[in-house]
């Protein structure tokens, strides 16, 4: 069993609210989120960041970006627009070590940092 939190919730055998898959991602509702519509879009592949993710398998990048984009205009954010961030080391506040790529909207969002 792994012990990556992001692969076990890939695997099913940790609750999440999905609410997207494609063959390469899943997308599921963040438990403490930060705005009306916060999504974590994760490839079901383990990468321990997006750098890594996009050395490894620049395609499945490609992929969480359009899956972004379905999210989003399943939520309802898309015409009023919306964050996507990845959080990539312990600085930016990372604390998740499996890529993964936010979708945040649903109210004026304020600067970064
Ligand atoms: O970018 P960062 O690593 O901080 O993001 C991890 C995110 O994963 C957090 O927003 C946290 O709330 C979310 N999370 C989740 N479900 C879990 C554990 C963490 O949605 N079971």
């Amino acid at each position: 069993m792994s012990d990556c939190l992001f692969c076990r919730i890939v695997a099913r055998e940790i609750p999440a609210t999905v609410v997207h898959e494609t063959d390469t991602t899943l997308a599921f509702r963040d438990i403490s989120p930060q705005a009306p519509t916060h999504v974590v879009l994760v490839p079901k592949t383990h990468a321990p960041d997006a750098v890594a993710l996009a050395a490894a398998a620049p395609g499945v990048l490609d992929d969480l970006f359009l899956a972004a984009g379905e999210v989003a205009k399943a939520e309802g954010v898309a015409d009023s627009g919306y964050r996507l961030l990845f959080n990539t080391g312990q600085d930016a506040g990372q604390t998740v070590f499996h890529a993964h790529l936010h979708v945040l909207g649903g109210r004026r969002l304020g600067p970064l940092a």
